[in-house]
């Protein structure tokens, strides 16, 4: 076992030291592979950890295997033959004192051929078989030894890697980093949880077990070695934040302090309903933090429906009443019209000039809409990422809220915090979602987040009811469409269809978790392109569906307006069909997801949602959240298409069972598991490699609470840390 500086490996090792080293000229395959797995430094190699492990430290007599057993035998080649039939391959046979064993290659080279002249030693290792020559292993391990050579003393790891990257070349390299790299510990042992072995003996063990270690606990990552690696990592992250907190917290915005009589008190005064105690709560919060000379970094969280617009709107107005700018951003086009209408309708009567920026606003419109923010005439932007662009620019950018901000990745948020420390100030950032953070979550990738909770949703809104109905029912809905509309003028309805992905059709599985997916993926993905850009997969489907339906109600509803919005369409055409159906004229709207987020029509009263199993839970809320937006009580339908996968089922149940937002969000979590949340794992990608958030709580509450100890008291071994884990990948961990 490597307990000492050991003598380079063989392949070249990849540029050691904790610096990076200068490049050489040529780097061989495997070495470029190494890089981009981020092996760069040899505590990077020292923390790349084992999958699982071979036993290669015993031997088992050929005649103890059982058809069904993997082990590892030794024994001497008897004969090597090349078979024509039934297809060309290569039968080695293999003895030892006990028995004999077959050896059959499909796939093999000259090369192998010539290790395998009779009288050869091997040490053979895979899984048997009873095949008709007897015992055989189709494509085991195999290695030439002397006889008598010595049997490992160490399990041999096997580790992740990629294509480029053959595995001993791997294990040759993470030995070396492992041998080379500084395991110094840095947390005073009195403050580390008891019972943690040292960071060195962990690996050393993660990386060499010796025979007959605990392989069960060792390849569930519940081993104390395991755990003292998922503490290190889980520290090291909660250090980072506690940092960019700390970084935060030095840095200056502009104070946003209320004048009397002003837009603020205006809006206030103009709006056309009083605000829920909930909302007065979570206002006077983000108007206590925009008044500090330091940035707010603050999440509104609320249910859908719950009225967080207006309360952006209101801090919109203290900047604005303060001489600073607001720039508002939503993942969808969709979405941020609906900001824009809403916002100009509120603030454009009190003199507000406000601008409107999205991908699709080109030409002389848009140029006048950078004018007048870059003069600082316009007070407000709203739009999609198209605000965070580089050619916009804000003569006095003081806050930035940031809609559904889930949606968001954190390359996103970056770029608008370099936006906006262009200038010398940092602006204030508030973050809306209608999405609760699980608590684990908010400890570790949100941990540098305040957060405000509207609990409440404004009065008179009855809760929508929700109804399964098995696909076959489908007449049966249509015939409800029907009734609906005729109950009265003020009575609108949404058929929702989900985003079928190329790909996924026909393949049962993977096309239940369709709609799953599409919502993990979160911004950039499906329909919600507007952020992220285009992507050519998947259309035709979708549209197929939408389309289908479309025909089909238009069909079956004669003599009502029944339209069709989906990603696909030019920006002009879906705002078009949208002001329709705002305006009540069309009073069916077929879509895709692109409503998901935001949309409001309060006279919207029925929403049906096809193929309802294959939507992640917090999509169906978000859906559903269209509707009972007024004083009608409304319905949702779900239709579904068995046989449903059991977590669908589970979606399913929840849906029909709740409509709290803050339930639904805990049920989410049970059913997927806080990792996958959100798309959290996007956008803590690469950060939490081994620890588990919901299985190594009470390590990360560990971890919380030593952070800001070992800050306050050992700042060096806090830095240490942080640098050992993140390296450079902790400038994300500012997002
Ligand atoms: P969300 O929190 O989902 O973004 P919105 O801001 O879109 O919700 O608000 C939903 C609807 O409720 C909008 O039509 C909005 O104007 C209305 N609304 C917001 N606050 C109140 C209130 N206090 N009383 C009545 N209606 C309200
Ligand atoms: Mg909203």
């Amino acid at each position: 076992m490597p307990t000492s500086r050991a003598p380079a490996a063989a392949p070249k090792p990849p540029p050691g030291g904790e610096k990076a080293a200068a490049a050489p000229a040529a780097k061989s395959a495997p070495a470029r592979a190494l890089e981009r797995l981020g092996l760069v430094r040899d505590i990077d190699l020292a923390l790349h950890l084992p999958l699982r492990y071979e036993d290669e430290t015993r031997l088992v007599p050929i005649a103890a295997l059982r058809d069904g057993d993997s082990g590892q035998v030794e024994g001497t080649v008897r004969a090597c033959e090349l078979q024509a039939r039934p297809r060309r391959q290569l039968v080695v046979r293999v003895a030892d004192a006990s028995g004999e064993l077959a050896l059959r290659f499909v796939h093999f080279h000259a090369g192998q051929q010539r290790q395998f002249e009779p009288g050869r030693r091997l040490r053979v290792r895979g899984e048997v078989r009873g095949g008709f020559l007897g015992r055989e292993m189709v494509h085991p391990t195999v290695r030439a030894v002397e006889p008598g050579a010595p049997l490992p003393q160490a399990l041999t790891p096997v580790y992740p890697t990629t294509a480029q990257l053959p595995q001993a070349y791997l294990r040759k390299a993470v030995a070396s980093g492992l041998a080379r790299a500084s395991l110094a510990e840095l947390v005073p042992a009195a403050l580390l949880p008891p019972g943690l072995p040292t960071l060195a003996e962990s690996l050393r063990l993660l990386h060499h077990p010796p025979p007959g270690a605990p392989l069960a606990a060792l390849e569930d990552r519940t081993h104390p070695a395991w755990q003292r690696l998922k503490f290190d990592e889980l520290l090291a992250q909660q250090l980072a934040q506690a940092e960019a907190q700390a970084e935060r917290a030095r840095l200056r915005a502009p104070a946003l302090a209320p004048r009397p009589g002003a837009l603020h008190d205006r809006l206030h005064a103009a709006l056309p309903f009083a605000l829920t105690a909930a909302q007065r709560r979570v206002v006077a919060e983000i108007e206590r933090d925009l008044a500090r000379g330091r940035p707010m970094h603050r999440l509104l969280q609320g249910d859908v429906g719950a009225g967080k617009t207006v309360v952006a709107a209101l801090a919109a107005a203290r900047a604005i009443d303060a001489g600073w700018q607001c720039a508002l951003m939503a993942p969808t086009e969709i979405l941020a019209e609906q900001h824009f209408r809403k916002l100009v309708g509120w603030l454009e009567p009190l003199g507000v000039q406000v601008a409107w920026l999205t991908g699709s606003r080109k030409g002389r419109a848009r140029q006048a809409m950078l004018e007048a923010l870059a003069s600082g005439a316009a007070g407000l932007a709203v739009g999609t990422h198209a605000v965070i662009q580089r050619e916009v620019e804000f003569a006095r950018l003081g806050l930035a809220v940031v809609d559904e901000q889930h949606r968001f990745g954190v390359a996103q948020r970056l770029a608008l915090r370099a936006k906006l420390a262009a200038q010398r100030l940092e602006p204030h950032l508030l973050m809306m979602s209608a999405t609760p953070i699980p608590r684990t979550l908010a400890m570790t990738y949100f941990a540098d987040l305040d957060v405000s909770t509207i609990d409440e949703l404004p009065p008179g809104r009855t809760p929508v009811v929700t109804r399964l109905f098995a696909d076959d029912k489908r007449a049966q809905v249509i015939e409800r469409i029907r009734d609906e509309l005729a109950r009265g003028p003020g009575r609108q309805v949404y058929w929702v269809c989900p985003l079928i992905e190329e790909a996924e059709e026909g393949a049962g599985d993977r096309r239940r978790r369709g709609a799953a997916l599409e919502e993990d993926r979160g911004v950039g993905a499906g329909d919600h392109g507007d952020v992220g850009g285009s992507r050519g997969r998947g259309r035709p489907l979708e549209l197929q569906n939408a389309t289908d339906t479309h025909a089909e109600l238009s069909a079956a509803l004669p003599g009502t307006m029944v339209g069709l919005l989906h990603g696909r369409m030019p920006a002009g055409e879906k705002a078009a069909v949208m002001s329709l159906f705002t305006g009540g004229t069309m009073r069916v709207l077929v879509a895709t997801t692109v409503i998901e987020v935001g949309v409001d029509v309060p006279a919207a009263s029925l929403m049906v949602i096809e193929h309802a199993e294959r939507f992640g839970l917090a999509q169906l809320h978000q859906l559903r959240g269209r509707v009972g937006r007024g004083t009608e009580a409304s319905v949702c339908v779900l239709l579904y298409s068995g046989p449903l996968s059991p977590p669908a089922r589970e979606r399913l149940r929840a849906m029909a069972e709740t409509t709290d937002g803050f339930e639904i969000a805990r049920r989410d979590l049970a059913i997927r598991g806080p990792g996958e949340f959100m798309g959290a794992r996007q956008s803590g990608e690469a950060l939490l490699r081994f620890a588990d958030l919901e299985q190594d709580a009470a390590l990360l509450e560990a971890a919380r609470d030593l952070a800001p100890r070992l800050l306050r008291e050992h700042p060096a071994a806090a830095s240490a840390q942080v640098q050992r884990w993140l390296g450079a990948g902790a400038e994300f961990l500012k997002a």
